[in-house]
């Protein structure tokens, strides 16, 4: 009987220290888990702010292609403020003085900077025949769809 009852004590020592380990490797997976998703959230942020960096940077040189442009074409005002540098700025001082805000004013503050570059590269191709990826005015339309790889970054890399 005591030797039996022995027997069943040291089987339920046995599963209660793997029990315990199961539930270390699982703590262990978990804590190896959770490294890894953080690890990864900070590389999707990482790439996600550079791309961000990077869509400002082409929006720029679209606003400073577009002034000029549009000033060699006799442009004298922009379609949006915000289709140049540094107008949008002042706009935005004089409304804030004027304190009449327009309501149907439109407001560039509601596209994201992926919008604006969108919208202000289809204007420089449309308008202008130029892409501001490959750098170049083209001639007319055929010469820039069958020189130009595409309308987006992607397309040029
Ligand atoms: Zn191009």
């Amino acid at each position: 009987m005591s030797r039996k009852s022995g027997l069943g004590h040291e089987a339920l020592l046995k599963r209660k220290a793997e029990e315990k380990l199961e539930s270390y490797r699982r703590k262990i997976h978990m804590k190896n888990q959770a490294e890894e998703t953080a690890a990864e959230q900070f590389r999707l942020r990482f790439k996600h702010k550079h791309d961000e960096v990077k869509l400002e940077g082409d929006l720029r040189r679209s606003q400073r292609a577009c002034q000029q442009l549009d000033t060699q074409k006799n442009i004298q005002f922009p379609r949006e403020a915000w289709y140049w540098l540094g107008l949008e700025k002042e706009t935005e001082e004089e409304e804030e003085e004027e304190k009449e805000p327009d309501e149907d004013e439109y407001k560039s503050e509601d596209l994201s900077v992926l919008e604006k570059l969108q919208i202000l590269t289809g204007y420089l191709r449309e308008e202008h025949l130029y892409c501001i990826w490959c750098g170049t005015a083209y001639e007319d339309k055929e010469d820039l769809s069958s020189n130009c790889p595409g309308p987006t970054s992607a397309d040029h890399d």
